[in-house]
């Protein structure tokens, strides 16, 4: 596991660009200087300062900008401090001790410093690269292959008919070799996908830096034209000054953040690059050809091969990648409607033939727009990717998930039958909107979702009229309040639209609720009180007119001030004046929405206690309307369980145990029993967090 990301205190801007001039001015020092100056050997000081410095830059790098994680730096460092030794060795028997043995004490070190520089490069590729990028590496692996048969050719070849003594030929193989190491990764980093922050360049340079003048070195090796202190030197430093100045940069830890792998990675100018570097095999035959020097034909047959498989399989990436991307959305990852619309058939096929049943589901977000237009729409981007993944943790092996549309999603469910679909839906709908969802900067998205579901056989046979069964649905459910689940086909009037003056108010409640607490309050009170409504055998109308007083019956707090509201201690006289208005301000409110009159009545009862002793009318008993009956007991569960300015919330227990003291003086007895039994099946679940920070703090 990674460990957390710590706030970073980044190395400061400067620095890098300090670190470079002072690194180039010592270079320039370097060429100027004698070798030795007194007897003291001056050339040697400052190569060696310039090479250590890196070391010394890439730890301090390490402890600054704090990359995550740490071990890919480490051994990058390490590589560079070997390196560095190497270079002391090398320099001080060249100038101090005017030994020129080749190999030397120095070449063990600097050949070692390569696995340890791969190790590290290595690691960093596999963070940026986490899932597959198989077209990155067989890129890199194509370029790797013509490196080495040009190595091969032009660099180990020779040296191998050289008949030099072993150390030497070992020695002299182990640059190319490392060299050829130290390519292939830094191919796999430059053509793999990954963060490319301002750090990402230098690295780059490093690295070309490094290659360009080993080989140059091998082959005046080859040649006996190398000569140490000639300008390969003013590569290695460049090099080294330019890992020194990434490690330093700022974003130098963003080099191992991932980035989305390009869905078209064959840019023209990487086709050119491919293609030309495929050439070279054929060129090269042709250009021994007409020199009449022919040689090594197997090795180059062998690289033709190669890259002939490479090219093949890079060919079938594509195809796969083509047909990933057909059936793949490239916001969610989830799979596409065509891919949907193509699945469900089969899947009712199969159904038909195996006798069971198919269930199609299909999800919309609430009020999406609202999302988009309070946070942006990137925030809605990021609102959509998160409930896409709710929803892959949601749904089983064999059921396929797909975006339907823009905020849409839908679910193919083998053997979902009306009778279990409710459930089944319910819980869905559940895990996504459950709980709110995080946004940048420390912002939170509550979210809710309306579902319509059809079943084959049930319903309808055909897929096409399943899915408008269940778009029908979610129609339905759009309209009759949202956050719900419908099944099956609804006639047109089934649920009585909610008027968008009623919409205004379910705000209004939504506000209210996020000043007391930092959970739910009304939400749960009108989905307890509408399956107390059922349970209790209450025709529609009224289930109905109790799940919308359940939902509105604290809106007149709205005009209670937030101080009040959160007030932690007692509150004054004239306040609780003020508070118990709320069921007449609350009703009141929602009278003027036409036919809402019931629903306001309700509103207004829902203080009122079976003993007579509520408020604002003193009814008692039966003069209370049944519904404020059932909402009282909801409202107070509700209550009781959550956390507020001036309480903690109950437990269950302590909750359960409240109600029961309630009944019969505060409760009407009836709503009690109702309540409990409902509570002990389990139906009465948690209230949901919409808060997760707290309560909202009172603008001033
Ligand atoms: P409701 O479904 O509850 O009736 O209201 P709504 O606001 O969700 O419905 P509507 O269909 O009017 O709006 C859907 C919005 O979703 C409009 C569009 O801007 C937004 N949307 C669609 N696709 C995307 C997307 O990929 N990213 C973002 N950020 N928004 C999207
Ligand atoms: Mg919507
Ligand atoms: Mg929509």
């Amino acid at each position: 596991m990674a460990e957390p990301v710590e706030p970073g205190n980044p190395a400061p801007r400067w620095m890098w660009p300090a670190y470079l001039a002072a690194g180039a001015a010592l270079v320039v020092l370097y060429y100027l200087a004698p070798v030795t100056a007194g007897g003291f050997p001056l050339r040697v000081v400052l190569y060696c300062l310039v090479s250590a410095s890196a070391a010394v830059a890439v730890c301090y790098g390490v402890v600054r900008n704090r990359p995550q994680p740490r071990l890919p730096w480490v051994m990058i460092a390490a590589s560079q401090l070997v390196y560095a030794l190497a270079d002391a060795i090398f320099y001080i028997s060249h100038y101090v001790f005017d030994v020129t043995a080749y190999p030397s004490l120095a070449d063990p070190f600097y050949l070692a410093h390569y696995p340890l520089a791969v190790a590290g490069i290595v690691m960093l590729i596999r963070r940026r690269t986490p899932g597959h990028d198989l077209s990155g590496l067989l890129d890199a692996a194509t370029l790797a292959v013509v490196a080495a048969m040009l190595s091969w050719l032009y660099v180990i070849g020779p040296q191998t008919r050289k008949g030099s003594p072993l150390l030497v030929e070992l020695a002299s193989l182990g640059y190319p070799v490392m060299d050829l190491a130290l390519l292939t990764v830094a191919l796999g980093l430059v053509l793999g996908s990954g963060a490319r922050p301002r750090a990402f360049f230098p690295f780059i340079g490093w690295l070309a830096a490094i290659m360009t003048a080993d080989t140059i070195y091998v082959l005046q090796q080859l040649n006996g034209t190398f000569q140490a202190g000639n300008f390969l030197d003013a590569i290695w430093l460049a090099g080294n000054l330019a890992l020194g100045a990434s490690a330093l940069h700022p974003t130098m830890a963003r080099l191992a953040e991932p980035s989305p792998v390009p869905d078209a990675p064959l840019s023209p100018v990487r086709i050119a690059g491919l293609s030309a570097a495929a050439l070279i095999a054929p060129v090269v035959l042709v250009v021994q050809w007409a020199e009449g020097t022919v040689r090594d034909v197997p090795v180059v047959a062998g690289a033709c091969a190669v890259l002939f498989g490479l090219t093949i399989a890079r060919l079938a990436a594509l195809v796969s990648d083509q047909r990933r991307l057909a059936i793949t959305d490239a916001l969610t990852g989830l799979h596409t409607r065509r891919f949907f619309e193509a699945q469900l058939p089969l899947e009712i096929a199969r159904a038909r033939r195996a006798g069971t049943t198919v269930a199609v589901l299909i999800a919309d977000v609430d009020h999406f727009k609202t999302i988009n237009d309070r946070h942006g729409h990137p925030a809605g981007d990021q609102v959509l990717v998160e409930i896409a993944s709710r929803l892959r943790d949601a749904v089983r092996a064999g059921e396929v998930l797909a975006r339907f549309g823009g905020e849409e999603f839908a679910v193919i469910l083998p053997g979902a039958t009306a009778a279990t679909l409710p459930l089944i839906a319910d819980r869905l709908r559940e895990r996504v909107a459950g709980q709110p969802i995080e946004l940048p900067g420390g912002r939170w998205a509550s979210v809710t979702v309306s579902v319509g579901t059809s079943v084959f056989p049930t319903h309808d046979d055909n897929p096409d009229d399943l899915v408008s069964i269940a778009d029908r649905a979610l129609y339905a459910a759009k309209e009759a309040g949202r956050d719900r689940v419908v099944v099956g086909p609804t006639r047109a009037a089934a649920a009585p639209r909610v008027p968008s003056g009623v919409e205004y108010l379910q705000q209004a409640a939504d506000e209210v609720d996020s000043r007391l607490s930092s959970h739910e309050h009304s939400r749960a009170v009108a989905r307890w009180v509408r399956l107390l409504a059922v349970e209790a055998g209450l025709d529609a109308d009224r289930v109905r007119t109790a799940e919308l007083a359940g939902r509105l019956h604290d809106i007149g707090k709205i005009v209670v001030p937030r101080e009040v509201l959160a007030k932690p201690g007692p509150l004054t006289p004239r306040e609780w004046e003020l508070m118990r208005a709320h069921p007449d301000h609350g009703s009141r409110m929602v009278s003027v929405v036409p036919g809402y009159s019931t629903v306001a009545t309700v509103i207004r009862q829902h203080h009122e206690r079976w003993d007579g002793g509520g408020y604002p009318d003193g009814l008692g008993g039966n003069d209370i309307r049944v519904e404020s009956r059932l909402l009282a007991v909801c409202d107070s569960w509700a209550a009781m369980r959550s956390d507020r300015a001036y309480q903690r919330g109950l437990s269950e227990e302590q909750a359960v145990a409240e109600v029961i003291r309630g009944r019969g003086s505060q409760f009407c007895p009836d709503a009690v029993e109702l309540f409990l039994s409902l509570h002990s099946r389990g139906l009465i679940g948690e209230l949901r967090v919409v808060h997760p920070t707290g309560i909202l703090p009172a603008t001033p």
